[in-house]
């Protein structure tokens, strides 16, 4: 009974295997992806915005021994090193045998996610109601940011040159802020318009206060208690909203999801949930191959552009030092390395099936997903990997045993977007995007698999761990 048919013996030797994930590894696996997850929610709840992931991933480096990378200073093989850019981008590295003659192996990943910002001349009064005007960041879906409690962060300069940091409505206690939406019942003009006519980005004004402070006469009244609130919490006047970055994000932290807890909803998972796995298999790193790098970084999902984004020259500047120490010049040392772009793919939701074509999209708990190419309308604005690279990167995935799977976003011309694997691929440096997939991406509350997470971290930490990988 148990002999396998011929039609059984040759699926298993040319087909590959579709099955839950979570049903090929073992029990003693699945404990290991809950445990990471629980350190993992613990890292999202302190990092809502790219400021604080920063913070955050600089706490976690320095508790493992990672100091601030100093030019000055001859470092030797199992040295760990981070450098933060502006408050926003940070780049970890572990020194490696061979240093950084045969190139370094780079795992990036962005700690941006899609948000609302207070535009600089935000606060403002309508029929004795406060609120401020906002710009949003990144691809949203505005509906769904009305009617949910949502909380402040970020920093403010003063004129004095000092500053203040903003984290407000994350605590117990404190108080939370929303945009409002329209009721059902008067709603009729509402529904009949398409969505995107329906929920402009003028439209989210963010509720913040009702009560006006207490005069004979004048106007603006409840604006001015706000106001007065502000300068007396954190030292500001209505011009210093000019020089600050302040970000509203869902409020709610991230809880499990599911009756076996097998998956996490959250905010802002892309792409921290590749940012948090990657940075760690740099802290477990013990002395790799080759240095290995890991970068966290701003602006991804805005297109890169800017300083703190990967567009800029942080890494390549950052790589030069590098060298410099091993007497080589930045262009030998990226033309000689390998990076995993980590970030996340669509996963299949049978809810939307018409937007996915289902053999070549990633699915919860397959385990990470290796994307060859993203960008739209016929793979423009991607850097598509080769068949070689992909090769070298799918053998060092199976020898380190981690499950994964390979993906597209989505159906051809049905959308697309894009990661940075392209401004490192423009560097001359081999590069494939590996991350985890997500469900209700850019949504305020995402999900994934804690397996995949898990996995993830598996498979940054083989990459750094590989012999002979920079061939
Ligand atoms: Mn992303
Ligand atoms: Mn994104």
């Amino acid at each position: 009974m148990s002999q396998k048919t011929e039609v059984e013996k040759l699926k298993e030797e040319l087909l590959t295997e579709r099955k839950n994930g979570a049903s090929k590894v073992d029990a003693e696996t699945l404990q290991k992806a809950d445990d990471f997850c629980e350190d993992y929610k613990a890292f999202l709840n302190r990092a809502k915005t790219e400021r604080e992931a920063v913070a955050a991933a600089v706490q976690l480096a320095e508790q493992a021994g990672f100091t601030p990378f100093d030019l000055q200073r001859q470092y030797q093989p199992g040295d760990k090193v981070y450098l933060v850019n502006r408050e926003k981008a940070a780049v970890f590295a572990v020194i490696g045998q061979k240093r950084s003659r045969e190139g370094v192996r780079i795992a990036v990943a962005h700690i941006d996610s899609p948000r609302v910002d207070l535009k600089p001349n935000p606060l403002y009064e309508a029929n004795d109601l406060a609120f401020f005007k906002t710009h949003y960041y990144g691809g949203i879906k505005k509906y769904q940011w009305a009617a949910i409690p949502l909380s402040l962060h970020g920093k403010v300069m003063r004129k004095d040159g000092s500053s203040v940091t903003v984290r407000l409505g994350e605590e117990a206690g404190e108080p939370c802020f929303c945009i409002t939406d329209l009721l059902p019942h008067l709603a009729t003009e509402q529904m009949n318009k398409t969505v995107r006519k329906a929920f402009t980005g003028e439209d989210l004004n963010i509720l913040i206060g009702s009560r006006p402070f207490r005069a004979d006469s004048g106007s603006d009244l409840v604006k001015l208690n706000i106001m007065r609130l502000l300068h007396e919490k954190y030292g500001i006047v209505e011009q210093d909203f000019l020089s600050a970055e302040l970000e509203l994000v869902p409020a709610f932290p991230a809880v499990d999801i599911g009756f076996d807890r097998s998956m996490i909803g959250a905010y802002g998972h892309d792409d921290r949930v590749c940012a948090y796995p990657a940075l760690m298999a740099a802290i477990d790193a013990k002395v790799p191959e080759c240095t290995s790098v890991v970068i966290l970084a701003d602006k991804e999902e805005v297109g890169s552009d800017g300083n703190t984004g990967m567009n800029s020259s942080f890494l390549r500047y950052f790589i030069a030092d590098l060298a410099m120490q091993d007497g080589m010049e930045a262009r030998h040392v990226l033309s000689r390395s390998t990076c995993l772009s980590a970030d996340v793919n669509a996963a299949f939701d049978p809810n939307y099936a018409s937007a996915y074509e289902v053999n070549n999209s990633c699915h919860l708990n397959g385990g990470v997903v290796v994307t060859k190419y993203t960008g739209s309308g016929g793979k423009s604005g991607t850097s598509d990997a080769s068949a070689e690279f992909a090769g070298r990167v799918r053998c060092m995935l199976d020898n380190a045993q981690v499950l994964w799977q390979t993906g597209e976003l989505g159906k051809v011309d049905m959308g697309g977007g894009g990661t940075v694997a392209m401004f490192v691929a423009n560097l001359n440096v081999d590069v494939i995007d590996v991350g985890v997939p997500v469900l209700s991406m850019h949504a305020p509350f995402e999900v994934v698999s804690k397996l995949d997470v898990y996995m993830a971290y598996r498979a940054f930490a083989a990459f750094f761990e590989a012999q002979g990988f920079n061939a």
